[in-house]
């Protein structure tokens, strides 16, 4: 993928992508919990609207089986997720979908407003309604969760981590002020989140843990077996009273500042998809996947301690 030229995003593009599976997302029930698994695993199940809507259908799936009691979201292969898709051939920003909430089709439309109703959507919208799910949601993370990753981590209620997993939002390089789901200032305290940002750093399981970014960390061969045991934990307790509990916890969250600080992110990370197409390098400032994972390798061996 080169650049983009000037002005090309200002006019309708054609889908091109071709997917490489149909299957981008697993589904398993079993014993009270659902699993729920990421799977483009030869591109670190790097996220395309196909995978969010699959995704969207499992969660669904999950809430409506009365059996299952809590969900399991994870990743097939060595990472959790890459982030969002910038240049595999399943690639499909410029597709409509069957949406879910009420913005208007994006594929159509022009200038900025591409990528403000597009995000609206698959982005802040979904991450949202995922993290509303009135059933306890655990993410299971090993390896990568980088950008994108994150805001599918964050929107779980629980995480646990292997102690090979690491923690990235590199978008500024880009000149975009984080992900689009912007839990930062609430994940991180807010000085560490400038540092994660403003450096695009690694952060190593062991130090999100400090920071309260995770509930657990452990060694990756017992990743899958401790955490099926904490849902089996969680799957004794009444439906109701856990979903109770959710939604107390994620509206404090709320006055906590989290909704109306993805609100007033949501403008600024816009602005910066904006800027980009105005100066022809387009919505990813001049970047694309060959120069981030480039990009991301060198910042992952700093001369400081990550
Ligand atoms: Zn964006």
């Amino acid at each position: 993928m080169t650049p983009e030229q000037p002005g090309s995003e200002f006019m309708k593009r054609e889908d091109a992508s071709s997917y490489e599976t149909e299957t981008p997302v697993l589904y398993e029930a079993r014993d009270g919990i659902a699993s729920i698994t990421m799977n483009r695993p030869q591109f670190n199940n790097a996220q395309n609207s196909q995978m969010t809507y699959a995704l969207d259908d499992a969660f669904r799936h999950a809430v409506d089986d009365d059996a299952v009691r809590v969900i399991v979201l994870r990743g097939n292969g060595k990472h959790f997720s890459a982030g969002h898709d910038i240049g595999t051939p399943g690639r499909d920003v410029n597709k409509s979908f069957d949406r879910a909430h009420l913005w208007w089709d994006h594929a159509n439309k022009p200038g900025a407003e591409f990528n403000y109703a597009r995000e609206q959507e698959v982005y802040v919208g979904m991450c949202r309604r995922w993290h509303d799910i009135p059933k306890p949601t655990i993410a299971m993370v090993q390896g990568a969760c980088v950008a994108g990753g994150l805001m599918l981590a964050w929107i779980c209620d629980l995480i646990i981590a292997s102690e090979d997993a690491f923690f990235q939002d590199p978008v500024v390089r880009m000149g975009i002020p984080g992900v689009e789901y912007f839990a930062h200032a609430q994940e991180l305290n807010p000085r560490i989140a400038k540092e994660f940002l403003f450096l695009g750093e690694r952060m190593k399981a062991d130090r999100a843990y400090m920071m309260g970014m995770l509930n657990r960390v452990v060694p990756a061969g017992e990743l899958e077996q401790q955490t099926y045991e904490i849902a089996a934990r969680i799957a004794q307790q009444p439906r109701l009273g856990l979903a109770l509990t959710k939604q107390v916890l994620n509206r404090a969250e709320d006055l906590q500042g989290l909704r109306a600080t993805i609100d007033m992110a949501y403008g600024y990370h816009q602005l910066a998809h904006a800027h980009g197409q105005v100066l022809g390098n387009g919505h990813l400032g001049g970047h694309d996947a060959r120069s981030m994972v480039s990009a991301n390798k060198q910042a992952a061996t700093p001369g400081v301690k990550q």
